[in-house]
């Protein structure tokens, strides 16, 4: 094999202008062409054959043995490896020891396979490498990003025909930005509640130009917080952090059975600190549109209703829901997300994108103008350039992929891909209620849902057991269901992950959960019976071995 021999010919490895040359500039003739299209070939189809025959979710070799191979910290002085060696190594000994997203049995978390042209596309964004940070960088780019934007806020708010011709190339207006990912939205989102709360006034130039201390004293307020059920994703307690609110100040609201926020525990909080604490600014409440660890969605509407009464910027997080609003069928469970303020929605969790994209939309065009930064040298007023008001500078452009990914699969094709994961997941809850071992935690609502290992009679028992014995029966399952989770991903054939839910009050204890996230088209019944087979016959196993 070439490969092989290039290992030991190190010789003409060495760093030279002639071999730089050659690096920046196309291939010289049809031989150096061929071998470029083979490399590409490679990667499109040794990888795909990798991840298609490859079913298991990684190799059984440990994170200590891996890192150990991965000790040296030096720079070579001299080139190691040829490209071709380079890719063989990624695909031939990388590869097999990173995570297999792509299995139907991978079923555990928000990333999970992507469409096959994907990766073209990410191609086609790595060679023209533009730059939408501003205009001079990416042109025609800036015009489409704008236009992809305008189509989600419109799948998201959809506003009439004249408000999008009015906005969709408007240099002073933004319907939404492109961001590393949902933190980074949600992010946006609150800075844009932070500084429209915090305008300038009465010679106060606003927050982005005083800072923290000087705009609480401007507005009289010695206490901001943000409104949000427990389940919430951590990223608005990050979000709050940076932002200078404190993460504390992120305060947990009631959530029901179906873990819903309860309307009326949103109320009396916010009346609460309405009247006992004066000094105390509301400054957003958050809905959630799929919370991450169990897929269901806060009643927006009515969210969104009592946060208009009282003043208060509404942001639904949908970074995970978003694109439901894609399906005919299953949009309506997001009914309400029209009237909020701003969304989040990332592209790399259920637009099916590669990592990572993420977006925030606001309903009012003009929210950003709080924000806006002009650098002299890059961006000047009423430009198109898009860096003035978002968190990122340079960045790719995944504008391009969104735009072409819809084209592709037109919102049919994302249809499809939604139904079938909230479809599957029923299946599957029923599938558990079915099985005397296992006991369905939280129902699916879209196509997240929880469940544990516990056995029909232990579910006797603990309905007739005293407070002392319920807690003693819950943390021992606790323990099982954590073991089972660690085994079945030890053992590497499938994966569903697991998480703590917190108890209600008055319930002494958190549970344990398995949590199962069906995105991939592939998953089907099949293959999640196969995974409670094998999750049924460790928990078994480790009974009757761990009998302490
Ligand atoms: C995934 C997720 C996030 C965080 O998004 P990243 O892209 O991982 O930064 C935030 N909120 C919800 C509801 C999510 O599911």
């Amino acid at each position: 094999m070439a490969d092989k021999k290039e290992q030991h010919s190190g010789k003409d490895l060495v760093a030279d202008w002639e071999r730089l040359a050659k690096v920046f500039i196309r291939p010289e003739d049809d031989a150096s062409r061929a071998t470029l299209i083979k490399y590409m070939e490679r990667i499109l189809f040794g990888l795909h054959d990798f991840l298609k025959t490859h079913v298991g979710i990684t190799e059984a070799k440990s994170l200590r043995e891996l890192s150990e191979s991965y000790m040296r910290t030096d720079i070579n002085e001299d080139p190691e490896k040829k490209l071709a060696n380079v890719i063989t190594c990624l695909i031939n000994e990388t590869a097999p020891h990173a995570v297999n997203v792509a299995s139907p049995y991978f079923v555990g978390h928000m990333t999970s396979a992507i469409p096959f042209f994907m990766v073209h596309l990410k191609t086609i964004v790595s060679a023209l490498n533009q730059n939408p940070v501003k205009l001079e960088t990416s042109k025609v780019v800036s015009i489409i990003e704008k236009q992809v934007l305008a189509k989600i806020h419109r799948m998201v708010y959809g506003l009439d025909e004249d408000f999008y011709l009015k906005h969709v190339q408007n240099t002073e207006t933004t319907l939404g930005v492109f961001t590393e990912g949902g933190t980074t939205a949600n992010l946006t989102a609150l800075w844009m509640a932070r500084n429209a709360k915090f305008a300038p006034k009465n010679g106060f130039r606003g927050i982005e130009h005083e800072g923290v201390p000087a705009a609480y004293r401007a507005h009289g307020v010695n206490r901001c917080v943000i409104l949000a059920s427990r389940l919430v994703h951590y990223s608005l307690r990050k979000a709050a952090g940076i932002l200078g609110i404190g993460n504390d100040n992120v305060i947990p609201v009631d959530i029901d059975d179906a873990c819903k926020m309860k309307m009326d525990a949103f109320e009396q909080t916010i009346e609460k600190i309405r009247s006992q604490s004066p000094g105390t600014c509301i400054l957003a409440a958050v809905g959630i549109a799929g919370a991450t660890e169990t897929g269901t969605v806060d009643p927006l509407g009515e969210m969104a209703d009592i946060c208009f009464r009282h003043g208060i910027h509404f942001h639904v997080d949908a970074a995970w829901g978003g694109p439901t609003l894609l399906s005919k069928k299953y949009k309506h469970l997001l009914a309400g997300i029209e009237k909020s303020d701003s969304v989040t929605i990332d592209g790399h969790k259920q637009f099916y994108m590669p990592m990572s994209c993420g977006m925030v939309y606001f309903r009012n065009p003009y929210i950003m103008d709080v924000v806006a930064y002009h650098a002299n040298y890059v961006n000047r007023r009423g430009s198109v350039d898009l860096g003035i008001k978002s968190l990122s500078g340079s960045r790719e452009t995944n504008s391009l992929i969104l735009d072409s990914a819809l084209k592709i699969m037109g919102s049919n094709g994302y249809a499809l891909l939604i139904d079938h994961g909230i479809e599957t997941a029923h299946a599957f809850a029923e599938e558990i209620r079915r099985r005397p071992d296992f006991e369905l935690v939280t129902a699916p609502l879209l196509n997240i849902l929880t469940y544990r290992y516990c056995p029909e009679k232990t579910r006797e028992d603990l309905a007739g057991a005293g407070r002392e014995k319920r807690c003693r029966i819950n943390s021992d399952l606790n323990k099982i269901n954590r073991d089972l989770q660690r085994t079945q991903r030890e053992a590497g054939n499938s994966f569903v992950s697991r998480t703590t839910l917190q108890s209600a009050p008055g319930c002494p204890e958190s549970t344990v959960v398995l949590r199962a996230v069906i995105m991939n088209p592939m998953t089907d019944m099949k293959i999640l019976r196969e995974i409670l087979d094998e999750q049924q016959s460790i928990a078994e196993r480790l009974l009757s071995t761990g009998a302490d």
